[in-house]
């Protein structure tokens, strides 16, 4: 069935040469039962090894049936082993997390059988090697002799022609190690069995031959065969293993680590969670950005341009025709109240929109018709019903749309109504908001006083001031001349400026908010020299301050992601190691690395998906408990989603990749050498 012609196997380890065999022929026929026996490092493993496949050799030819292996290639040899060879090693090559059960059963699931097949076959298997009281157990609770008729078991499910044994009884003591031989004495029967052995009392009684060794030489051979038998020729059809069962394996070596998985899926938890607040983070400071640097325009729509002049001169000439809709009047309040069930609220018809806010329902305005509200209390809990409901001001009645909420721990806040023309005349009330009043060359705060009389300002002070030094700026940009302004001086022990200057300023147009038919009107103005600016479209203008902060942040969080990839790639990688063994085991088996880096990928796909999800879902009830996490969860749109999962499986994919380098910078033989 084997035959060896002149085989020599050289081991070059950094630069020295050592013989493992040297120049062996020898014939091996199905139904031997052979012993290799010789000193330590006589080369017994290496015969072996490179009898089975596990070894290359440099020199001689070596047959199976009528094939000459020097032709095989890797995969070849896979198929080979898988195929013809069983391993039973001195080290019990079992996975410890399977049960004897699941152990006896990957190989026949591997040769395509069903599970109900292979669980029946697997169980017929255990009992014939008396371990059918402990199917259940798991590898890592079976005494030594127990772990090694389990290996016979599932080297008698691979139903390979050769059992190769390497000192099968090595660790185990005398008594049970005859056990074990007398074990495989029975289910030899017309398979070539190789023991490798330095205790040849121990199997003399079944062995019907002994090859002895000595510096890699064979010193002696009570019976070399002289007719060697060839069977068929050698079927190296490659019985795909399938996709399903590959996965099936990922999900047992899941189930059967909990630990393990339990730690994996709290280091990928961890650092899905640091990407999701780190990214959510950086999701907020921009826009906090971009909110800050548009300072004088806060929320405004999305289509509202602004016209106004370099030189702060007026707008004069300017046609607005075809507008949708402008505005350069000044800001007014309207007082009116809400209905909230029972209970009334004042409020404020306003063109200010609060920063920041705890809660919004519906919508904004789309129509000048519809209403938005801003509750500045959290006073009532019902604010819920003033969505749909009909409110009046100034003989006009809104529908409410959409309200915005936010705690400012008062206990009557005002509240304020939007209509969407009052957002789209956003920057009015930070014309009013910015106005100065420079006394001495001292810019000073000015209150508006809708009492005073039209066009007036009142300066109560107790110094002395000349009214022709006095110069009004509003909005921190348009100086307006006052020569026409009726100015109060009044001795005060405190000092305070109100105003009343609505007909004074709107006789004058010095900048115009607009909405739609944005081009033509842009072109308009350019035209007569004036400026356009749409503020929603500017995004960030200035560098600000939280611009600044900004750019830091996105800067650490990607450090921070990188730290927080490297750290779970460290642990997460000591983890996959420690199942080393484990794979070195199922690559013994037959399993190729094509089917291992299967395996491993989907463990690490089918762990990576569920962290991330458990901590998206947690991020989530944090941002519906926590307002920390709350205005983060801004951030989370579909968009943000796709590619948050997008990045995990790519982390979860280097990690794969990487272990299976790693598993798989050694030589098969290496490895399983390494289970030995
Ligand atoms: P045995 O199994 O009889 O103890 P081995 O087959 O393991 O002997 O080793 C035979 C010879 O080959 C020894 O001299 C050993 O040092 C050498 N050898 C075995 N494996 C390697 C290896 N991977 N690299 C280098 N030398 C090796
Ligand atoms: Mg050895």
């Amino acid at each position: 069935m084997i035959e060896l012609k002149n085989v020599s196997k050289i081991y070059t380890q950094s630069g020295n040469a050592s013989i493992g065999i040297h120049n062996i022929s020898l014939s091996f026929n199905k139904g031997e039962i052979v012993a290799i026996t010789g000193a330590s490092g006589s080369g017994k493993s290496t015969l072996l090894n490179v009898i089975c496949g596990v070894d290359t050799y440099e020199e001689g030819e070596i047959y199976y049936n009528k094939e000459e292996t020097s032709f095989f290639d890797t995969n070849d040899m896979d198929i080979f082993r898988r195929k013809y060879v069983s391993f039973i090693y001195q080290n019990y090559n079992i996975i410890d997390s399977y049960t004897v059960l699941e152990n006896v059963m990957v190989p026949l699931l591997i040769d395509g059988k069903s599970e109900k097949e292979a669980r029946k076959r697997a169980l017929e298997l255990i009992d014939k090697v008396g371990l059918a009281k402990r199917a259940n157990h798991k590898g890592s609770k079976l005494s030594g002799g127990e772990k090694q008729r389990c290996v016979i078991a599932r080297a008698l499910a691979n139903d390979a022609p050769i059992l190769a044994c390497d000192e099968p009884t090595g660790n185990l003591d005398s008594k049970t190690g005859s056990e074990i031989i007398k074990l495989l004495k029975e289910v030899a029967s017309d398979k070539l069995l190789l023991i490798v052995t330095h205790n040849y009392d121990q199997v003399k009684d079944i062995v019907t031959r002994c090859i002895t060794l000595k510096d890699g030489e064979v010193i002696n051979d009570t019976n070399n065969v002289e007719n060697i038998i060839l069977d068929d020729d050698l079927d190296l059809d490659n019985t795909e293993i399938t996709k399903k069962v590959l996965f099936n394996l990922s999900l047992k070596n899941i189930k059967n680590t909990p630990k393990k998985t339990i730690f994996l899926l709290l280091v990928m938890m961890v650092f899905s969670f640091i990407v999701l607040f780190l990214y959510s983070s950086s999701y907020t400071a921009a826009k906090e950005a971009e909110y800050n640097s548009l300072s004088s325009y806060r929320n405004t729509l999305v289509d509202k341009g602004i016209i106004y002049s370099k030189d702060g001169r007026e707008i004069k000439d300017l046609n607005l025709d075809g507008v949708e809709y402008y505005n350069n009047a000044f800001y007014e309040e309207e007082y009116g109240r809400i209905e909230l069930g029972n209970e009334s609220v004042q409020a404020v018809i306003s063109n200010h929109l609060p920063k920041s806010y705890t809660k919004m329902r519906g919508s904004l305005p789309s129509s000048n018709r519809e209403a938005f509200i801003i509750f500045t209390s959290d006073y009532y809990n019902n604010y819920d019903s003033a969505l749909g409901s009909e409110i009046y001001f100034e003989g006009q009645s809104f529908t409410v749309v959409g309200y915005a909420q936010f705690n400012s721990k008062e206990k009557m806040g005002y509240s304020y109504i939007y209509t969407k023309a009052d957002l789209r005349a956003m920057n009015n009330y930070t014309l009013q908001n910015n106005s100065r009043l420079i006394i001495d060359g001292v810019k000073k705060h000015m209150a508006y006083d809708s009492s005073l009389p039209k066009d007036t300002i009142k300066i109560r002070t107790y110094k002395t001031i000349d009214k022709n030094t006095l110069r009004l700026i509003l909005a921190d940009k348009y100086e307006y001349d006052l020569s026409k302004a009726n100015i109060v001086i009044e001795q005060s022990d405190y000092e305070s400026i109100s105003f009343n200057l609505t007909d004074f300023i709107e006789s004058q147009v010095f900048e115009i908010s607009f909405y739609g038919n944005t081009d033509s009107v842009s072109k308009k103005a350019s035209s007569l020299g004036y400026n356009t600016l749409f503020p929603a479209k500017a995004g960030i203008i200035t560098i600000s301050f939280s611009y600044i902060t900004f750019v830091i942040l996105t800067g650490l969080s990607t450090i921070a992601i990188i730290v927080a990839l490297f750290v779970s790639y460290v642990i997460l990688s000591r983890i996959y190691q420690s199942r080393r063994k484990d794979y070195s085991i199922l690559r013994s088996l037959g399993l190729v690395k094509k089917h291992m880096s299967h395996v491993v990928n989907m463990e690490v796909f089918v762990l990576m998906i569920t962290s991330s999800i458990l901590s998206l879902i947690i991020f989530i009830v944090l941002g519906l408990t926590i307002p920390f996490f709350n205005t983060r969860l801004q951030a989370f749109n579909v968009f943000f989603i796709i590619i948050y999962f997008i990045l995990m499986l790519l982390f979860g994919f280097y990690i794969s990749k990487r272990f299976n380098r790693k598993l798989f910078e050694f030589s098969v033989s290496k490895s399983i050498r390494e289970v030995a």
